[in-house]
C-alpha cells in the first residue's frame, strides 16, 4: 500500500515543531518521499540528512533493543543473561559506529550514518585518538544503563514480571486524538492486576518534556487498554544515571495535557501542506537564529549554510 502524507502527531514530533520550524519542515515535509528513485535530488538529499544518527541516539538506541530482545528471551522461555544484554548492546554501538566510519551507507540503504561522522566534527577524530576517548563515553554509557536496569532494587518488579503480563515493548503504536494519528512508542507496558504500568528507558539527562511525554502515555494507555487514568502508573528511567521519576495522573490532570496536543495540532495544521503534491514553501518555516544550540546538533546544518 503506497504512503500517504498525512498530518500526524508525536511528542517528538511536537517538540521538533516548535525548537526550530525549518527543522520541522526539512523533516517532515522535504524529506518525503525522498526514498523513491524518481524524487528530486533535494528531497532524496533530506531523506538522506533525515536518516542519520549520532552516537547519543545510537547508544540510546543499542540499549532498547538489547533490552527488547532480553524481555523476548524471557517470552521465549531461555532468559538472556546481563552479560549477553551489555555484549548485545556494545555488538550494536560497534558495528554501527565501523559502518559509518568505513561508509556501508553507500552501497546499504540500511547501514548507519553518523552525523559526527558526516559532518567531520573534530570528536570523532580518529588520528588524533579524540575518536576513541569520544566512543569510550558511549561504551561506558551502556555499561552503566545495562548495570542499573539489572541491578536496581527500583526496577526489580520490572525484571520480575511475568510474561503473561507484558502488553508491548518497543512497539510503535496509534491512536486518534482530535482526528489526528497520534504515535506513541511505549518501551514497556505490562499489567499489575486492574492497573496498567509504562516504562520509558532513557539514557540521556532527565527533561521536562519526558514529564509530558509520560502523561501521553497515559492517554494511550487509556486508548489503547480501557482503563482510567488513575489505574496508569508510568515511569522514566534514566539508566545511565540510576534515575527513576514516576507519575500517576487524575482524569483531571489529562485536561491541561489533551488542551496542549489540541493547541500543538492546530498550530501544525496551520502550516500543513500535502508533500505528496509539491515541496512547498521553506521560508514558511523560519529558521532559528545561527549560532543556535539547536543547529550545533541538526541534521540539517548543511542545507542552512551552518556546518
Ligand atoms: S541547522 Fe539550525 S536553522 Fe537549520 S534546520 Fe537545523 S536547527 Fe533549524
Amino acid at each position: 500500500m503506497a504512503l500517504v502524507h498525512e498530518l500526524s502527531w508525536s511528542s517528538s514530533r511536537a517538540r521538533m515543531f516548535h525548537a526550530c520550524k525549518r527543522r520541522y519542515y526539512l523533516q517532515y515535509y522535504l524529506a518525503w518521499g525522498g526514498w523513491n528513485r524518481g524524487a528530486s535530488d533535494e528531497r532524496k538529499r533530506a531523506y538522506k540528512l533525515k536518516k542519520m544518527t549520532s552516537m547519543p541516539m545510537l547508544a540510546g538506541d543499542a540499549v532498547h533493543s538489547a533490552l527488547e530482545e532480553w524481555f523476548q528471551s524471557r517470552e521465549s522461555g531461555r532468559e538472556f543473561t546481563r552479560e549477553e544484554v551489555e555484549a548485545a548492546a556494545l555488538a550494536i554501538l560497534r558495528r554501527s559506529y565501523k559502518e559509518s566510519r568505513d561508509g556501508a551507507w553507500r552501497t546499504n540503504n540500511k547501514a548507519t550514518r553518523l552525523s559526527e561522522h558526516h559532518y567531520e566534527e573534530p570528536k570523532i577524530d580518529e588520528a588524533s585518538g579524540a575518536a576513541a576517548e569520544y566512543g569510550t563515553r558511549y561504551v561506558e554509557r551502556i555499561k552503566s544503563a545495562v548495570a542499573t536496569f539489572f541491578d536496581s532494587e527500583d526496577l526489580a518488579e520490572v525484571r520480575a514480571v511475568e510474561p503473561k503480563d507484558y502488553l508491548a515493548f518497543e512497539a510503535m503504536d496509534t491512536f486518534t486524538l482530535f482526528d489526528t494519528k497520534i504515535f506513541a512508542v511505549p518501551d514497556l507496558a505490562y499489567r499489575r492486576g486492574e492497573e496498567v504500568v509504562i516504562y520509558d528507558w532513557k539514557t540521556g539527562r532527565p527533561r521536562e518534556a519526558d514529564r509530558y511525554q509520560l502523561a501521553i502515555y497515559t492517554i494511550y494507555a487509556r486508548e489503547k487498554w480501557g482503563v482510567q487514568p488513575e489505574q496508569v502508573e508510568t515511569a522514566d528511567a534514566y539508566l545511565a544515571t540510576d534515575e527513576l521519576e514516576m507519575a500517576r495522573h487524575t482524569a483531571a490532570d489529562m485536561v491541561p495535557v489533551e488542551e496542549r496536543i489540541e493547541a500543538s495540532i492546530t498550530e501544525m495544521r496551520e502550516v500543513h501542506f500535502n508533500a505528496d503534491d509539491s515541496a512547498g514553501d521553506p521560508e514558511a518555516f523560519p529558521m532559528v537564529e545561527a549560532g543556535s544550540r539547536e543547529c550545533s546538533m541538526c541534521n540539517f546544518r548543511e542545507l542552512c549554510d551552518r556546518a
